[in-house]
């Protein structure tokens, strides 16, 4: 698929700092947009359907994946999740920038069909820090700290099959590498080609 806008997607383990990153990232550029994901879990606190995903049942999502409506769909930690086909396609052809925030197995799933796609892995700087910032967020019992923490090694031994790896150390230092990943992939000679057709063109350049 050879699309105007870039796709981005981003990977870590739970309390690496993701959600935070990319909601920051988001404020600094407005080029940048979400894509809203479906989901099989069940809303937490704040949450609102439509906004941090859509929430679905499993019937209703088993029927989206057999009538192919997602780029990709993964089971994590026991909910399903995916990344609706529509709302990406018609964002990158009208020439939006996407960022998503998905598991690894989302993120390999969709390098398969969109080469282009820039996957970025969030890295926790130590096991250690992990677990502090797991205990530290108070949104998880005892026990499924524990469950993240198994989770979240299967999850890093995923990073090598990533383009880019930030470790997530400091945060405004993880954000500048961030925005300089985005900034990076726009000024590739595929990327402004594919961005700047009209330009290339009357330059051109094929
Ligand atoms: P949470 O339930 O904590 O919001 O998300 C759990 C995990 O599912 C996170 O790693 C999150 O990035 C991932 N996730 C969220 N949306 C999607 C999606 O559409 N596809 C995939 N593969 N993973 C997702």
């Amino acid at each position: 698929m050879e699309t105007p806008g870039n796709l981005f997607c981003v990977a870590a383990p739970s309390g690496a700092g993701k959600s935070s990153l990319v909601k920051a990232l988001l404020e600094l550029d407005s080029h940048l947009q979400v894509s809203v994901s479906h989901t099989t879990r069940a809303p937490r606190g704040q949450e609102v359907d439509g906004r941090e995903y859509h929430f679905v049942d499993e019937a209703s999502f088993m029927a989206m994946v057999a009538a192919s409506e997602f780029f990709e769909h993964a089971r994590v930690h026991g909910n399903l999740y995916g990344t609706s086909r529509k709302a990406i396609q018609q964002r990158l052809q009208a020439g939006a920038d996407v960022v998503l925030e998905i598991d690894w197995q989302g993120a390999l799933q969709i390098k398969k069909i969109f080469p282009h796609a820039v996957l970025i892995f969030i890295l926790p700087p130590s096991w250690e820090e992990l677990m502090q910032r797991l205990n530290r967020r108070g949104e998880d019992s005892a026990d499924v700290i524990v469950q993240r923490m198994a989770n979240a090694r299967t999850e890093v031994a995923q990073a090598r099959h990533f383009d880019y790896v930030i470790v997530n150390s400091l945060f405004e230092t993880a954000l500048f590498d961030l925005k300089t990943v985005v900034h990076s992939q726009r000024l590739k000679y595929a990327a402004q080609r594919r961005a700047k057709s009209q330009v290339f063109g009357a330059l051109g350049l094929g």
